[in-house]
Parts: C-alpha cells; structure tokens; sequence
C-alpha cells in the first residue's frame, strides 16, 4: 500500500527500533512511547483497521495476541502470577479502531503498553 508508514516499515523502506520479525508480523518501539514499555505488534500485510478483518484473519489476530505476552516479558514487563492475589508486572493490550477509537495509523496494530506506573499516557 503506498503512503501507509507501517508498510513501509515492514518492508524497511524506512527505519524502525524492531524486537521481533517473521513471515507474517513485525513489531517495534513505538515512536511516542505512552509507558516505560510500548511496542506495536504488526502484520505485514496491510489490513487498515480490526474491523476490516474476517474468519480469514482469525489466526493472525490470534498470532498477534499470543505473541504479547512473549515479547513483553522479552521487554521486561511481563505479568507474574504468583499464585496469591494480583500477581505483580503486566501490560495493556490494545487496539484502536476509527476515529472515535483514536486511531492514527490505518494499518492494524496491537499496541502493547507496559512498565513500572506512574505513567505519562493514559491510553
Ligand atoms: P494509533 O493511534 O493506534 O493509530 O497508534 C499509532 C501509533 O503509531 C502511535 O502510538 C504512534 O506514536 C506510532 N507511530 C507512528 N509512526 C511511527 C513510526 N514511524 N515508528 C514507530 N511508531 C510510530
Ligand atoms: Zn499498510
């Protein structure tokens, strides 16, 4: 897709901090970091927002959820359950869709927002 930012970050037309890379996603830092930790998880194919995805996205959406929780804990978020009460770590998930989402890039993302609180967004 021409003029997409995360097209073009998926095919290294323009540079991005990368933690991970496979045949499907890419993910990197994002460029406004709203946390200690904030990373965008991405397929590679342009797919403009959740709601333009199908039955046939169904295992990429699961790809990206699943793949949070490894590459958070990689960035040193990660969510310890102990066993006894909340646990401690963790990180937010999250996916804008559309304007009243407050979405800004129309190319889907998974946001994963984590680190020590207090944080500087609230997002
Ligand atoms: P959204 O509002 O969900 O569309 O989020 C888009 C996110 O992409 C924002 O958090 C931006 O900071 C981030 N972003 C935009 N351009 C870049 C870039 N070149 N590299 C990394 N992150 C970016
Ligand atoms: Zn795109």
């Amino acid at each position: 897709m021409d003029n997409c930012i995360f097209c073009k970050i998926a095919a290294k037309q323009i540079p991005s901090k990368a933690i991970y890379e496979d045949d499907d996603l890419i993910a990197f830092h994002d460029i406004n970091p709203a946390a200690p930790v904030h990373f965008l998880i991405v397929p590679k194919m342009h797919i403009p927002t959740l709601s333009d995805c199908n039955e046939a996205q169904q295992a990429l959406l699961g790809k990206m959820m699943l793949l949070a929780p490894k590459l958070a804990k990689e960035q040193g978020c990660a969510y310890v359950n102990t066993g006894e009460g909340r646990g401690s770590g963790g990180f937010k998930t999250l996916f804008n869709t559309g304007p009243d989402g407050g979405q800004e890039v129309y190319h889907l993302h998974l946001h994963v927002i984590g680190g020590p609180h207090p944080w500087r967004g609230q997002r």
